[in-house]
């Protein structure tokens, strides 16, 4: 065991150490990584330092190295060292914080981690906490406590008697709601159709004022937006949230990543009333720099938290213990807190501030430095992490893109933005350096 894991601690370590050098991503097709890497099934089994050994040989062409500072596509974050060392001990320990029979280690680490994100993001103590694979799942959790309370308010027991016949739920969302609101609600039985879209501003945001035609008093729910995954734009949470609960409204934000402006002093003014929201999604694995898969959910209500997820079972022993079962829809899972704790620990309360700070000051300086460009034009106000550029025209720009993603020095995706093609620049890894915004910078004059 001892080699087995001293190789593997080698092949990481090299894995690491090249982050400066190996190219971000390679253009290779799903055919050509799927011959690299499979055989036939073996009948005997294969020695598992082999295993291992072989596939972090055959694997290495088809990695994208989203750590390591050079990676700006999507919103994806890097690993910070002690998040990945304790994410190793994770799977080492192998521990299921599903039950608290099965560890209480996990448990208590998970509420830890309660405490510390809630005192972090400035909501109250109280709030209920969920560990999530990611925002899509924290999304989904939020949501489902905002759908019993509010079918509680208007004396629907969802839980007995289901969804069919239930008072109809009005759902208002912003129209530049993030994919995974439209997926949380159509797995919770709310349709397309039946969404409330309100408009938004040019940078993104809920247009708070919309509001007022679709708060009528009945069960209402409120998606409301943290971090447009283009400008990085926050809606403004204290008026929606002041128009929505005048009229019994539940508030849920989606704040994957924007949230954590919270947690800086400097940028804190952004988020100004998400202390007042009913639930929050936040990840992980994206601005806090822990590995895959980690995500959280936040809960003003504990009650409404937990009996939307509630897993009964006479075999499980509950008083006064933390069951991760009742706060997602998981039962057994991976033990990600564990990483949280570290990445929190490991940075304190200014280190997580000045994380979230360098990145946005970082992004100020990319549109600057490229504003000034004359075939550059900034499509956003950088007030977050986010960077949209345009090159010209629709085709230049997707022509500038795919050229960086052949290349392989950074990497870099395009969206659409107010009907045009752009280029989309998310700074959200630690180890983005000065070298790292050159690079981007070079390899954007070059394309
Ligand atoms: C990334 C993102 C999500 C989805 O998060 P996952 O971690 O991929 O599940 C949801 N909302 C916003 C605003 C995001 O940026």
């Amino acid at each position: 065991m001892d080699e087995l894991l001293d190789a593997t601690a080698a092949l990481a370590a090299e894995y690491l150490n090249s982050a400066g050098t190996r190219p971000v991503a390679r253009p290779v097709s799903l055919e050509e990584m799927v011959a690299a890497i499979g055989t036939d099934l073996p009948d005997e089994g294969v020695d598992p330092l082999r295993v291992v050994q072989d596939l972090a040989r055959d694997a290495d062409p088809g990695l994208v190295l989203t750590t390591g500072g050079r990676f700006f596509g999507f919103v994806e974050g890097g690993v910070l060292p002690a998040a990945r060392a304790a994410d190793w001990l994770a799977s080492t320990w192998d521990q299921n914080p599903g039950f608290y029979a099965l560890s209480p280690a996990a448990a208590a680490v998970e509420e830890i981690c309660r405490r510390w994100l809630c005192d972090l993001l400035g909501v109250p103590g109280t709030w209920s906490a969920g560990f999530t694979t990611g925002a899509q799942l924290a999304n989904f959790t939020g949501l489902a406590a905002a759908r019993h309370h509010v079918l509680t308010e208007a004396g629907w027991d969802l839980e007995r008697r289901g969804l069919f016949g239930a008072p109809p739920v009005t759902v208002v969302v912003g129209r530049e709601r993030h994919a995974t609101i439209d997926r949380a609600l159509r797995f919770l039985g709310i349709g397309s159709d039946q969404l409330a879209v309100v408009d938004v501003d040019d940078q993104g945001r809920m247009r708070a004022d919309a509001l007022a035609t679709h708060l009528t008093g009945g069960p209402t729910i409120v998606c409301a937006q943290a971090g447009n995954v283009n400008t990085g734009a926050v809606d403004p949470l204290g008026e929606i949230c002041d128009r929505a609960h005048a009229h019994g409204a539940w508030v849920h934000v989606d704040g994957a990543f924007g949230a954590w402006a919270a947690a800086s002093p400097e940028l804190k003014h952004l988020t100004d009333g998400l202390e007042r929201a009913d639930s929050l999604a936040i990840d992980g694995h994206k601005w806090l720099n822990v590995p895959y898969d980690c995500g959280v959910v936040l809960c003003a209500r504990p009650d409404a938290h937990r009996t939307a997820m509630r897993l009964a079972a006479d075999y499980l022993v509950r008083d006064g213990e933390r069951h991760g079962s009742d706060w997602t829809p998981e039962s057994s899972r991976r033990a990600r807190a564990f990483a949280v704790y570290a990445a929190l620990r490991s940075l304190g309360r200014l280190g997580v501030a000045q994380l979230v700070e360098r990145s946005c000051a970082q992004a100020r300086q990319i549109a600057e430095t490229l504003a000034a460009d004359d075939d550059v034009e900034v499509l956003n106000e950088v007030t977050l992490n986010q960077v949209l550029i345009r090159l010209g025209d629709d085709e230049r720009t997707r022509r500038a893109a795919a050229a960086i993603q052949r290349d392989g020095a950074t990497w870099l995706g395009t969206t659409s933005w107010q009907g045009r093609v752009a280029i989309r620049i998310s700074v959200s890894d630690y180890a983005t350096d000065d070298a790292a915004i050159e690079t981007l910078v070079a390899a954007l004059r070059e394309s």
